[in-house]
């Protein structure tokens, strides 16, 4: 869809039943913190993502925060992260005053390189006392926050198993991969936790809102228990630790409810104009599409123009010609290790990630788009 002869980077589908559900929850006044279309919405998400337990809350980033503090991720502790992610996930860490620790990303992926990960296991780090440490930092590793870029799945088996040899808990930062599949299964549920978000640029929103996820019930009764103000008693104001007033409120799970059901198609359609793309692009030269990698079927919910190493625009050239022509575009995140909050930060070996963010453009993926949205953003890359 155009608006204005515009066409943005990605914009909501509110096709659905979202009007009807939140009319609902407006009618009934269940507009706040408690209410039926949250628990329905969890129960519903957790069935979509084949998780046993889903905890809605406000955001991705809460939903990160959370789940460090329930791997016991504690001040002066270190936690693994790509260098090559939008900035939620170290943001997290430095809530719970820990370290990351950077790490490079694949060109299949776009996620953490996991024979990378592996050499700095073994070259890097030290065990005592049944955790792992850094030899340069000397801190404990506790952790680790794999990122599926734009929608594609890390490598998790190999990383699980690596995880589990170093004692390192898994976080996954699945808040752009929801409906990917690695091996057939869905993204989130192989780690510790798994992390969603409903920001109103993702594959379904919510205005605003998150999800953690697990298979573990008493990290489920946790996740719940901190998100809600870790509250012991209905009645009298009773609260066991530091909480969190990270709640989603019921008025935006409403909107997830109709969101959800669409999920199917959001990746159909997804996955359809991926391919559109592809064959009218790849073919340009210098100039190609990203695909899935090897185990994964992606959720497809942003698109990656790659340009060849060399190629006549830079990406940044790319992103103002085609705003001139009323396309939005964007270049993928700056590296973390470029931020000034995260530039001290120790990284290894991060020449990939640097590849990618100086190669890839992120080009209109909205589930509106037309063929001949798509038809335009083509003739412009033609016509240089
Ligand atoms: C969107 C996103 C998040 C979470 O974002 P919120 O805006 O807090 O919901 C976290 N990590 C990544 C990689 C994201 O893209």
């Amino acid at each position: 869809m155009s608006l204005n002869n515009f066409i943005p980077l990605s914009i909501p589908n509110l096709s659905g039943k979202e009007l009807q559900y939140v009319t609902e929850a407006l009618t009934d006044g269940w507009v706040s913190s408690v209410g039926p279309h949250v628990d329905k919405f969890e129960k519903e998400f957790a069935a979509y993502n084949g998780s046993s337990y889903a905890i809605a809350c406000m955001n991705g980033t809460a939903a990160i925060h959370v789940s460090l503090i329930i791997c016991g991720v504690k001040p002066n502790d270190e936690v693994l992260a790509p260098n090559l992610t939008f900035v939620a996930p170290l943001n997290a860490i430095s809530y719970c005053g820990a370290f990351p620790v950077l790490l490079d990303s694949d060109w299949s992926t776009f996620g953490i390189d996991v024979d990378k990960l592996e050499s700095f296991l073994k070259n890097e780090t030290f065990e005592k006392d049944g955790f792992t440490y850094n030899k340069t930092s000397k801190r404990r590793i506790k952790a680790i926050i794999p990122m599926h870029s734009l929608g594609y799945s890390v490598e998790m088996d190999p990383l699980m198993l690596l995880c589990e040899k170093y004692n390192i808990d898994v976080i996954e930062d699945a808040t752009e991969s929801l409906g990917t599949e690695y091996k057939g299964k869905k993204t989130g549920n192989s780690g510790k936790l798994g992390c969603f978000s409903f920001n109103g640029n993702k594959i379904m929103t919510t205005g605003g809102g998150g999800m953690i996820v697990t298979n573990n019930s008493e990290y489920a009764k946790l996740a719940k228990h901190l998100t809600t103000t870790a509250k012991t008693d209905p009645i009298e104001y009773d609260h066991d630790s530091v909480g969190y007033n990270y709640r989603l409120v019921n008025v935006l799970a409403a909107i997830g409810l109709g969101q959800l059901e669409q999920m199917d198609d959001f990746v159909r359609i997804k996955r359809a104009n991926l391919l559109k793309y592809k064959s009218k692009i790849d073919i340009l030269d210098g100039l190609s599409i990203h695909t899935e990698p090897k185990n994964t079927t992606s959720n497809y919910w942003m698109y990656s123009l790659v340009l060849e190493k060399g190629y006549k625009h830079t990406v940044r050239q790319l992103v103002d010609i085609f705003s001139e022509n009323k396309i939005q575009t964007r270049p993928i995140w700056k590296l973390m290790n470029s931020l000034p909050m995260y530039a001290s930060c120790q990284s290894y070996h991060c020449d990939i990630s640097l590849e990618i963010y100086n190669q890839v453009l992120s080009i209109p993926c909205s589930t509106s788009l037309t063929d001949a949205d798509i038809d335009r953003v083509v003739n412009v890359l033609k016509s240089l």
